[in-house]
């Protein structure tokens, strides 16, 4: 009786549901305002909860009231050796719920899949994680090194309250992690029936945000008028907005091109990006801002009144560069806005890129290799940012791995952050066994 209740807890790929709706549930809808994003604390609170149950301790830390992260180390078998840190974000964007097919807080199981905001974004890793250190601790398994877990605040709206507020003010917590894993990679794309590429993210672009500002001479809206800010800043969005900046192929997107066009059996010359990555179907979406410097206008201010020349005008601009080209960036947006538009940075946070290879990378490749003997890992740049641009100033490499296998005919990429997020279950239960083999073999 006694070592049958001893064995009875759940196997962390049955657990891993309950935990994934459970966080689901939660609404951790990141505004990108504190006095609205105020959900991240319960979801902290859960996971500490859960950690708690099987004898691992945390600590919660608040940037803001009720903008929370927390941290775990569980001691590895060899503590000399660098800790690995394992990192996922507790917040969500927001979700219309009129829009979805169930409800966005809901975390239903339907026809295979979990349903809500997070689902792939990134609560079935938060899941997967929280199930296999469970798992650990209740069955006495030690990973070989440290592992630092931390579940972040605010990834959604650049990680200021969240990871960036963990490294200014508690990098002691990281201390000796050389290396870390989180999203957005370790997911499957289906070649065939026997093949399929599991994406690793070893390389994401800069964020450049930045606002543009037109002054001008106010007046009377009915004048003749030569010196409009809102003219102007019209003039320069439309150019920044228009500009096709030149294609750079770096380091991570030549290793992707042929790593793909070996395993697709087709052409694809790392020399002429634009025309292979259009040969890539769905896969396109998630590289093809990879291989140039981009600059979107998001925004517009200007004006108080119909029949009154503002003084002034500004558009935000959402730029990303390429790995080492955030300065020439900048004199290209210069050029392009030129001499009387002032440039004023938001945000910026420089763009990263690590090779595909060592220890960690032989790990991941092999734990991939065992659960799916399909699995081809290949390395790509991610053109969003992540937590990881955080870790990284506290020199950590970071790798975009979270594993999960999809169906061939799932459309991932448009599901992140997009109307109906769901997570496949046996997904998230294959990647479960990836994580906790990958992890103990780390
Ligand atoms: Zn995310």
């Amino acid at each position: 009786m006694r070592s049958d209740a001893a064995c009875a807890h759940p196997a962390p790929t049955d657990e891993v549901i309950g935990l994934c709706q459970d966080l689901l549930r939660i609404d951790t809808t990141n505004t990108g305002d504190n006095d609205t994003s105020v959900g991240e604390r319960r979801a902290a609170e859960y996971v500490a909860e859960k950690l708690a149950e099987v004898g691992i301790d945390s600590v919660l830390y608040e940037s803001a009231p009720r903008r929370a992260n927390l941290v775990a180390r569980i001691p590895g078998a060899d503590r000399t050796r660098p800790g690995l840190l394992v990192h996922g974000h507790l917040d969500v964007v927001p979700a219309e719920a009129d829009e979805w097919s169930v409800h966005p807080f809901s975390g239903e199981l339907r026809d295979g899949y979990l349903w809500g905001r997070g689902a792939i974004d990134m609560k079935d890793f938060d899941a997967m994680t929280l199930a296999v250190v469970r798992h650990w601790q209740r069955s006495g398994i030690r990973p070989p090194r440290d592992v630092v877990l931390a579940f972040t605040a605010d990834e959604e709206a650049g990680s200021e309250y969240g990871a960036h507020f963990l490294v200014e003010h508690h990098p002691d917590l990281f201390a000796g992690c050389t290396e870390g894993i989180g999203e957005v990679g370790g997911f499957s794309y289906s070649v065939n029936e026997n093949q399929r590429l599991y994406l690793i993210e070893t390389a994401q672009k800069g964020i450049d945000w930045l606002r543009l500002h037109a002054r001008g001479r106010p007046g009377h809206g009915s004048m003749v008028h030569d010196d409009n800010a809102v003219t102007a800043l019209a003039a320069a969005v439309a150019r920044v907005g228009q500009h096709r900046f030149p294609v750079v192929v770096t380091d991570t997107v030549r290793a992707f091109l042929l790593e793909v066009s070996e395993a697709l059996g087709i052409e694809l010359d790392p020399d002429d990006p634009e025309t292979a990555i259009g040969k890539l179907g769905p896969i396109a979406n998630l590289v093809g801002a990879t291989i140039r410097n981009t600059a979107n206008p998001t925004r517009l201010a200007a004006g108080y009144k119909d029949n009154v020349i503002p003084g002034r005008a500004s558009a935000t601009i959402d730029c990303r560069s390429l790995p080492g080209q955030s300065e020439l960036l900048e004199q290209q947006l210069r050029g392009l806005v030129g001499p009387d538009i002032e440039i004023e940075y938001l945000q910026r946070q420089p763009a990263l890129e690590t090779t595909f290879d060592g220890a960690l990378v032989e790990a991941i490749s092999a734990a991939l290799r065992a659960e799916d003997p399909g699995a081809r890992p290949v390395p790509y740049m991610l053109s969003g940012g992540t937590d990881a641009k955080a870790f990284t100033r506290l020199g950590i490499r970071c790798f975009g791995f979270a594993p999960l296998r999809l169906p061939a005919d799932l459309n991932f990429s448009a599901l992140f952050h997009g109307i109906d997020e769901r997570v496949p279950v046996d997904g998230l239960q294959f990647g479960v066994r990836v994580l906790d083999r990958f992890l103990r073999n780390c």
